[in-house]
């Protein structure tokens, strides 16, 4: 019998991205949303599903959601309808997750949108199949330290307001979903709709992945959670895939399943059969109304989008002269954005504070491994470090050292020199007192000097560095020197 070869060339990968909304309140209570309160302190009868409470939905949820579906170029439904999602979990008080459901003539909150990422210096547009709002589940604590072995339930969490993204199956490789989940979180960030961290679960993704053969049917699908990064993301789906092909080049089949990526071991493991649509039994809501949202209410909320990462991008490089590459490193974060800007205003040289932001900053800040909202730097204190260049009372080396302890301390620039004396030496009595130390000291490049080998008198300007820890005006220092060894 010949051996029958599959040839999978193709992976074919789809998201389901579960949003943190930035609302001060839940979704259909007035419970607090305050992060890291004590267990249980942030609950009531409708988060707790105790009989007879009724839900009734937050307003400005539901504009983060329009926010978030015009910023993903989506079409807003003009009526929505939320529905009962049923499954037991002990994490789920009602039994039900109020959610919303695409099926027949009912809507989810918006459809049909696109994000075009940059993947290896082509474009990809990707499709986003719908955008929804849900309430969370509660929290449970597993490793509590019970005596029993038990774990501990926190409904804290239990009714915040979530944002469901579900893309189209567009994307072809573990680095295609990172960019893409990469560029959804950063404009999430300027579109402040969440603080998109994955590692405080307020951005958390499942990846549907299979194998086909390009224009063949699609293969079966297996469905990754427990990524906590965007790390995890791509290197849960190269694990996946390499698993999936294993089992094809040995004709065994994929099952269809939910599999847990297990960060220490680096692999997935299968975790439950996947549920279908129907498991769920969705029915339309009783308690909540239909949701419907008018063009006024839309036009509203898109006056209100704040500039998103594409269109300050391209401002940085009309407004401040930036290249491409260097405008895109700026525009990575909005703190990162808001600190370059302040930063210009109040020291207008665009290209200098661009330069010490992506060179000694962000080298500090990936040694530390803090980000530019969580150290004492601020951009007063970055601006008044240059003029103090400008001015000639440091030089550009000191600088550095002065960043370094900016960064660290809470102190401005000013300080810092005064303290450590860093001040930069260009008085002519006392640079010519040390000058004159190193001619004596060094007669050999002295002689090369006076022989007309210009070259010597670098080193000779080296030796007045050293000798003043590297304050001397170098432009001074050079000046002596020649005024004494060349006539
Ligand atoms: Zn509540
Ligand atoms: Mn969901």
């Amino acid at each position: 019998m010949a051996k029958q070869t599959l040839v999978h060339d193709e992976t074919v990968i789809g998201l389901e991205i579960h949003v943190q909304l930035l609302t001060a309140s839940k979704i259909f209570c007035g419970c607090a949303t305050t992060f890291g309160a004590p267990p249980n302190t942030l609950t009531c009868p409708v988060c707790l599903g105790l009989p007879g409470a009724l839900p009734v939905l937050n307003r400005r949820a539901v504009e983060l959601g329009l926010r978030t579906a015009l910023a993903l170029n989506c079409r807003v439904a003009p009526r929505s309808q939320f529905h009962r999602k049923n499954y037991f979990y002990p994490d789920l008080p009602k039994n039900y997750q109020i959610s919303q459901y695409q099926y027949a003539d009912h809507s989810p909150l918006a459809t049909d949108g696109r994000l075009e990422i940059v993947v290896e210096d082509r474009r990809l547009e990707v499709g986003i199949r719908r955008v929804h709002l849900e309430e969370d589940t509660g929290r449970l604590v597993h490793d509590a330290g019970l005596s029993s072995g038990g774990s501990l339930i926190d409904f804290n969490r239990s009714g915040v307001a979530l944002m469901e993204i579900v893309t189209e199956p567009d994307l072809r490789s573990p680095l295609q979903a990172r960019e893409f989940l990469t560029a959804l979180r950063r404009l999430l960030q300027f579109a402040e709709v969440s603080t998109g961290r994955m590692e405080e679960g307020t951005l958390r993704c499942d990846a549907n992945v299979s194998l086909q053969r390009r224009g063949g049917p699609p293969g079966t699908r297996t469905e990754v959670k427990n990524m906590n990064s965007i790390r995890s993301v791509e290197r849960a789906l190269a694990f996946e895939i390499e698993r999936q092909r294993t089992l094809a080049a040995r004709g065994e089949a994929v099952v269809q399943e939910t599999r847990h990526w297990e960060e220490h071991r680096e692999v997935t493991f299968a975790s439950r059969a996947k549920e279908e649509a129907q498991d769920y039994r969705y029915f339309p809501e009783p308690d909540l109304v239909p949701l419907v949202v008018d063009a006024a209410w839309i036009e509203q909320v898109r006056g209100l989008v704040p500039e998103l990462p594409a269109a300050r991008r391209d401002r940085f490089i009309a407004v401040f002269g930036l290249s491409p590459y260097d405008a895109e490193l700026l525009t990575a974060t909005p703190t990162t954005a808001a600190f370059y800007e302040r930063a210009v205003a109040l020291f207008p040289h665009p290209k200098t504070i661009a330069n010490w932001l992506i060179g000694d900053v962000t080298a500090h800040l990936n040694e530390t491994g803090r980000d530019l909202d969580q150290v004492a730097l601020t951009p007063h204190r970055l601006s008044a470090l240059l003029r103090l260049i400008d001015d000639g009372t440091i030089s550009g080396r000191i600088a550095k050292d002065v960043l370094v302890e900016m960064i660290r301390e809470d102190r401005d620039p000013a300080a810092i020199i005064e303290t450590r004396g860093l001040r930069q030496i260009s008085d002519q009595d006392a640079l010519a007192q040390v000058v004159d130390a190193v001619i004596a000291e060094h007669p050999g490049p002295v002689a090369e000097v006076r022989a007309g080998k210009a070259r010597a008198i670098g080193f000779l300007v080296g030796q007045v560095m050293k000798a003043t820890g590297g304050r001397a005006n170098p432009e001074a220092v050079n000046r002596l020197l020649r005024s004494r060894l060349v006539s």
